[in-house]
């Protein structure tokens, strides 16, 4: 059973089925596709000229009647991906294959305003890129829970564009998690997904039937959702879950329990032992376990996915988690995980937005950026020279584009799993 973007082109459907499979072959392709032998011959022979796809003599089924068939598989040599997810501390960008897997991958501290940080980002990207070396970027994300960080998804988006050179997606926070939980787990496309993400932040994305939101666009807000704790919140009030959440750093850091004001290291602290980190901890779990029942139950959805460091990177506050979101839903059970991604959630999340349009549209992304690359080279003169004041909001930020007539190719995220 498949589930695919109004968009999605029938490359985009045979690359993900092959994504899916690992190797596979043409009937199986057709298997699960409806497509007819004609029509995937012809898109598979477009992805594997476009380095998209690989062929796999080597796993031809012998004994077969007829021609030999060979399958092929994802061609993860080729071609790779850029990703920025800004948090509200950490910025972190990645490099990663066709496949989502990180190649590569660095952290710097989240300051400046959207385009210094961006420009420092993207820059810090083309690095890493370079020090891979035999791959080459076609697409990239960037992504940040917007409102929460009050940071804006169209300068961001326009500046990672304008310093890599790429078709440039952007996308909420969540719903990057979100997209990045489909891709390992496809029967979460099926209904209604609840994903609640904490960590410095916290946030909430409904996917219904695998239709992740685009741009900055989110499903709700939960910063203001009233808990039990006293913390102060910026909006007047005391108790909200934003402000809850993101005290635990500050909070232990106050009580001397760490050196920063950093939740890793409280909860770094509290798996070496420490019993102040361990009951900051477990009474943040029991907010947030708390605030997921009230999400259930107000959403009622087929499943919940739970995300971030705050539910993943100290186990033992899982289970108080589980516990409080069971006290407090009041329609019974429902299936409610961990999500895979532990650390790497950030890198994973903004992967998964760049490799979207590749995965929905193949042919067409590689056009795109072919169209970036083409029309960065003829900008590239006016880049060099002085910016005039007032045409554009880029001046000042050294070896970004000072063209602003260009749209460019500043993409929304949608993405469906195979
Ligand atoms: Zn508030």
């Amino acid at each position: 059973m498949n589930t695919f973007a109004q968009d999605s082109s029938t490359a985009g459907i045979v690359l993900r089925t092959v994504l899916r499979h690992g190797v596979a072959f043409r009937d199986q392709i057709a298997e699960h596709t409806g497509l007819s032998a004609a029509t995937i011959g012809r898109q598979v022979t477009s992805l594997v000229q476009h380095g998209l796809l690989q062929e796999r003599p080597d796993c031809t089924r012998a004994g077969h009647v007829g021609r030999p068939t060979i399958p092929v598989e994802v061609d993860d040599r080729r071609l790779s991906a850029a990703a920025v997810h800004i948090g509200r501390l950490v910025t972190t960008v990645a490099v990663s294959d066709l496949r989502g897997r990180v190649l590569a991958i660095a952290h710097l501290p989240t300051r400046g305003d959207d385009r210094e940080l961006v420009v420092a980002a993207g820059r810090r990207l083309l690095g890493l890129d370079a020090g891979i070396g035999d791959r080459r970027l076609v697409t990239a994300a960037v992504v940040a829970p917007w409102e929460a960080i009050d940071r804006s998804p169209i300068t961001a988006g326009r500046t990672l564009r304008d310093v890599t050179d790429l078709p440039t997606a952007t996308a909420d926070h969540v719903a990057a998690v979100a997209a990045a939980d489909l891709l390992s787990s496809p029967d979460h496309a099926q209904g209604t997904t609840a994903y609640v993400y904490a960590r410095e932040t916290v946030g909430v994305a409904t996917i219904h039937d695998g239709v992740v939101p685009s741009g900055g666009r989110r499903t709700g807000s939960v910063t203001h959702l009233p808990t039990l704790s006293d913390t102060p919140c910026a909006c007047g009030a005391r108790g909200c879950l934003g402000a809850t959440v993101a005290a635990i750093g500050p909070a232990a850091h106050a009580a001397g329990i760490v050196s920063r004001p950093d939740v890793e290291l409280v909860h770094a602290a509290a798996l070496a032992g420490d019993a102040d980190a361990h009951a900051l901890l477990i009474e943040r779990a029991d907010h947030l376990g708390r605030a997921v029942g009230v999400v259930r139950d107000l959403l009622d959805p087929n499943r919940v996915v739970l995300a971030g460091q705050a539910f993943t990177a100290y186990p033992p506050a899982a289970s108080v988690v589980l516990e409080a979101f069971r006290r407090t839903t009041g329609l019974g059970p429902v299936p409610i995980t961990l999500s895979r991604f532990g650390a790497e959630v950030q890198a994973a999340a903004a992967t998964a937005i760049a490799l979207g349009p590749l995965y929905r549209d193949p042919i067409g992304a590689l056009e795109r950026h072919e169209r970036q690359q083409r029309r960065s080279r003829s900008t590239r003169r006016p880049r060099t020279r002085p910016v005039t004041p007032g045409t554009s909001g880029t001046s000042g930020a050294p070896g970004t584009s000072g063209t602003s007539g260009a749209p460019g190719d500043l993409t929304t995220a949608r993405l469906q799993p195979a």
